[in-house]
């Protein structure tokens, strides 16, 4: 702000003591430049960030001196953001002098943040200087879990780890190799070594994040994520609070913003009146799990009320072949096509999907026109939330793409994308072949659409001996606490016969690495390298994670071979791990391993990591001679301009209808036209679609068309999902006994200030977020007689947690809800970490099973090396409440799904806050329940999933090899 004369009120204050003179001589001189300023002239200054040419010499006073004028100077290096998935861009301020980050800033040049952070970006500096940081390897001693450990070398972790996996290898025991990753990073690195090695290992966070809406998407374009452009949307709907958290969420809330300035209009269907709900023109509070019910009579009134683009329909959906499966003794028109869906979902009448949801029919009758008149304007998005919750939720993200389909807003201008025309895909080094290993352990027969790992469920295979881990890699990935039924997870890692190593690579100590034989300090956001890519508009980009203390000290001409050598400590980074312990499982190539990490430029030499990412930088369309025209020259020009800027722009936003993109002539060499279908194949391979006259590419999906019907759902003993539908979910009003206090708990919503397990070492994030209370609705208060701050006892299926009452009319009635971010624990023996968040607790086990939690003491100042730690004014550190959850996997799509039903009640006298218990035995009948539901592979031709899903880390899929299963085990 521009400098302001102290108002009567402030004068006093000021006289007083009550707050700082504001006003006194040193600040008169210190602001004096600023009285000429207006405040929107000041508000302009902000805007302008230090140009790339000042970045290694950037001078400005230091704050924390002030009112006395101090000049620090800086070098500018940046990098990007690790708090959420988006991957904005930060730019690091190093002090020069010290070689110090001092702060984190966005990074102007990076096109999908454009310099603008939100409060998780700027934190990352509390992550650096976190007082409780691991910053050495670590061995366990003792028993596993018994919480000592030994300083260990890097070299001593090596050579033990990689003798294991070599063995391992060796012995072909390749499934009993996994790396097991929560939030990901890094563009395929992960996939390259590990192909590398040839083992189907990796395991992923998906299933209890974003598969279920994945699968939703996937069966109708073949796509599973969508892209939705914002900016230029005319009508944007949102089933998740999009606005405030969620998959690419700042880069998507400035745009939902831009859009809505230039008059979109925005509805969010969410049973909390979430910030993102309220900053929407509608709120639609659905009953968990009928979110599809009410997009389904959405599509019923465009259908209606010829709302429809009849030019995309006709074209674009697989209407042809949902006529002739469904409606055989139709003729093949398209009015019959029209009036058989009106047929299909007669019953989806706004005043059905009012009853089922108790969201107002006026309003979806209101919203229904709005989408319609905004056509192909249309975007809309469903990550987590509905999606991520409910038995049958894959179906909301489908209802969904519906009316996506109908406005013939899919990929569109202002529509949604597919979200892989918006990303980047990188051409790696000696790409290794596809493994010929497919390990039941991660896509077991019971799933074979499952979207992802069915990771949820790692700990039951195991308990049933379905297998074991002998060595098994944790990263960003905190099981015990983030996962359901975390106490079946602490009893299987407790057991040596069920994981043989546990090896957790992490930054900081989580409830995950107590149970491990080897901590290993990976860098945090500055301080490794990786690769980012994501759909967060209408264009591609690519952004340059980079060791920032590394790349200083290579403008100052001091470079070093190791980022290590660098880190804090021995805080080391996962590339370069990686890279070395492949080289030492395979010491002299002779396993075939080796040859994937040599150098592309000095043959069978080790690859470093500048060789690895100038590899593919090289090959980023455009970006060598953007790097020339920047004046870098040399041989490493493209990764020394990503070195300065952080991010490139690949593509601005002319990716849109690119289903439209015609087959080139030398494409066409020996393909044939179905004449039935008009796709076009080669080779047995779909490859496009013939479409008035013209060869296009179409959608990756068997039609090359979104697939109204599916005849994969078919094939794969799921008729009656074979169109959109609408899945009552297993919290379903009908499926609950109110009279015996049963409700939903939404446990699922994030915070826009929090991270799941990662922002427990962020002192500015806790101190804003510290707790995680019960929302609850003041008719259901007075019902129970629970006023804010009383505390509840929720009953899950497997045991209960007890927690505090907030009363909040923002929550609608019968349903409760609580942020899943909070509740963080260590035990008295543990290391220390995460001090700003974590209760210090009490577990106890009866050895039969039953598991209790109870918390010792909350969070507390203490004395540290950071001045804040003694300021902490917070005490309450929350309830863990997922440990208290069963696994309930979609016995399609395989997504956990969250939502919960429990019993609510009063605490019994002696019971306490924070208190807990779990029977994992019911929890593992539980997991049999629900594997029960299933319908298990193989499919028509033997094959473990559908050749035409994706899957991660995709095995080789030649006829009779490790895609089919063997005949005697069908
Ligand atoms: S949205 Fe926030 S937490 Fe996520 S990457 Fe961007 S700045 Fe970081």
């Amino acid at each position: 702000m521009g400098y302001k004369k102290p108002s009567f009120i402030e004068n006093i204050a000021e006289k007083l003591g009550v707050i700082p003179n504001l006003h006194k001589e040193g600040y008169q001189e210190f602001d004096k430049d600023m009285c000429q300023f207006s405040d929107e002239e000041v508000a302009k200054m902000y805007e302008n960030f230090p140009p790339p040419e000042k970045w290694d010499n950037w001078q400005e006073y230091n704050p924390k001196v002030w009112p006395r004028k101090e000049k620090k100077t800086y070098q500018i290096v940046p990098t990007t953001c690790f708090n959420c998935e988006s991957a904005c861009g930060l730019t690091a301020f190093i002090d020069k002098e010290t070689q110090e980050v001092k702060k984190f800033e966005g990074n102007p040049y990076h096109p999908g943040s454009r310099g603008r952070n939100c409060a998780k970006g700027p934190a990352s500096i509390n992550q650096v200087t976190d007082p409780d940081r691991i910053l050495f390897p670590l061995k366990r001693k003792g028993k596993r879990g018994d919480g000592e450990w030994d300083r260990v070398s890097w070299d001593e972790v090596l050579d033990t780890i990689a003798t294991r996996i070599r063995k391992a290898i060796l012995e072909d025991r390749h499934n009993e190799i996994a790396y097991h990753v929560g939030r990901p990073g890094n563009e395929k690195f992960m996939n390259w070594i590990l192909q590398g090695w040839g083992i189907d290992g990796h395991n992923s966070h998906t299933n209890i994040c974003s598969s279920g809406a994945r699968f939703g998407y996937n069966l109708w374009y073949g796509y599973d994520r969508p892209s939705p452009d914002h900016a230029e949307a005319k009508f944007i709907l949102l089933v998740s609070a999009h606005l405030e958290s969620g998959h690419y969420f700042n880069p998507h809330a400035q745009r939902i913003i831009e859009g809505k300035m230039k008059g979109a209009k925005l509805a969010t269907m969410d049973p909390r009146l979430s910030n993102t709900a309220s900053m929407s023109d509608y709120w639609l509070p659905s009953y968990p799990g009928t979110e599809a019910a009410v997009l389904l009579a959405m599509a019923l009134i465009i259908l209606e009320e010829g709302l429809y683009n009849r030019n995309y329909l006709e074209n674009w959906t697989n209407w042809k072949e949902y006529l002739k499966a469904r409606h055989s003794d139709k003729e093949i028109t398209f009015e019959n096509y029209i009036a058989a869906m009106i047929d299909e979902y007669k019953e989806f009448t706004p005043e059905y999907a009012e009853k089922e949801s108790g969201v107002k029919a006026d309003m979806i009758v209101e919203i229904a026109h709005k989408i319609g008149e905004a056509g192909e304007r249309f975007a809309s998005h469903n990550w987590r939330a509905a999606g991520a919750s409910n038995l049958g939720g894959w179906a909301v993200a489908r209802c969904l793409h519906f009316l996506t389909v109908l406005t013939g807003a899919v990929g569109a201008k202002g529509g949604t994308s597919p979200n892989s025309w918006n990303k980047f895909k990188p051409t790696q080094p000696n790409p290794p072949a596809p493994q010929k290993k497919w390990n039941e352990l991660h896509f077991p027969k019971e799933y074979p659409l499952a979207f992802f790992e069915m990771s949820q469920l790692l700990p039951h295979f195991l308990k049933e001996g379905r297998g074991k881990m002998d060595v098994y890699f944790s990263r960003v990935f905190n099981p015990v606490w983030t996962y359901p039924d975390g106490f079946t997870w602490m009893e299987m890692f407790s057991d040596e016969t069920k994981f043989g190593l546990h090896a957790a690579l992490t930054p900081t100590w989580n409830e995950t690495a107590f149970f491990a034989d080897f901590v290993l300090p990976m860098g945090l956001a500055s301080e490794r390298h990786d690769l980012n890519s994501y759909a967060t508009h209408g264009g591609t980009w690519i952004a340059f994670r980079q060791p920032v203390l590394r790349e200083a000290a290579r403008r100052n001409g001091k470079p070093v071979k190791l980022t290590y050598e660098v880190n804090p400590g021995e805080v080391w980074e996962e590339d370069e791990f990686f890279i070395e312990l492949s080289w030492r499982i395979d010491p002299d190539g002779s396993m075939g391993i080796r040859k994937t990490f040599e150098s592309p430029y000095r043959p069978g030499e080790k690859i470093t990591i500048d060789e690895y990412y100038q590899y593919i930088f090289e090959r980023v369309k455009g970006l060598n001679e953007t790097a020339k025209a920047d004046g870098f020259t040399g041989q490493f020009a493209a990764l020394e301009y990503m070195k300065k800027y952080g991010a490139y722009e690949i593509e601005k936003g002319e990716s849109y209808k690119m289903n439209e993109n015609q087959l080139t002539d030398e494409q066409l060499k020996g393909s044939k036209v179905d004449p039935i279908n008009d796709v076009i194949s080669k080779d047995g391979k779909g490859i496009g679609v013939m479409i008035n006259g013209k060869p296009c590419v179409g959608f990756p999906t068997p039609s090359r068309k979104n697939e109204f019907y599916s005849q994969t759902m078919v094939d794969w003993k799921w008729p009656e999902y074979a169109t959109p539908t609408y899945i009552k979910s297993h919290i379903h009003n009908d499926v609950l006994d109110k009279s015996k206090g049963e409700y939903v708990l939404v446990p699922t919503f994030r915070l826009p200030t929090l991270i799941h397990s990662r922002s427990g070492n962020a002192k500015w994030l806790v101190e804003i977020s510290n707790r995680n209370p019960i929302w609850m609705h003041p008719d259901d208060a007075k019902k129970w007689g629970f006023q804010t701050g009383d505390l509840v006892k929720l009953n899950t299926d497997i045991g209960y947690f007890i927690d505090k009452v907030w009363v909040t009319q923002s929550m609608k009635p019968g349903v409760v809800a609580c942020s899943h971010h909070i509740g963080r624990w260590r035990r008295p023996q543990d290391q220390t970490g995460n001090r700003w968040a974590t209760n210090t607790v009490n577990i106890e086990g009866d050895g039969k099973g039953g598991w209790r939690m109870n918390t010792i003491s909350g969070i507390k100042p203490y004395d540290s090396s950071d001045k804040d730690s003694k300021r902490i004014f917070w005490k309450d550190g929350g309830v863990h409440q997922n440990i208290t959850h069963a696994v309930h996997p979609d016995p399609i799509s395989g997504m956990h799904t969250w939502h919960q039903r429990v019993k609510i009640e009063k605490p019994n006298e002696g019971e306490k806050y924070g208190d807990i218990f779990v029977d994992t035995n019911k929890s593992h009948e539980i997991y049999k329940e629900w594997l029960a539901m299933t319908r298990p592979a193989p499919g028509l031709n033997g094959e473990r999933r559908p050749l035409w899903f994706n899957r991660a880390f995709t095995p080789d899929k030649s006829e009779g090899g490790c895609y089919y299963i063997p005949k005697k085990e069908q």
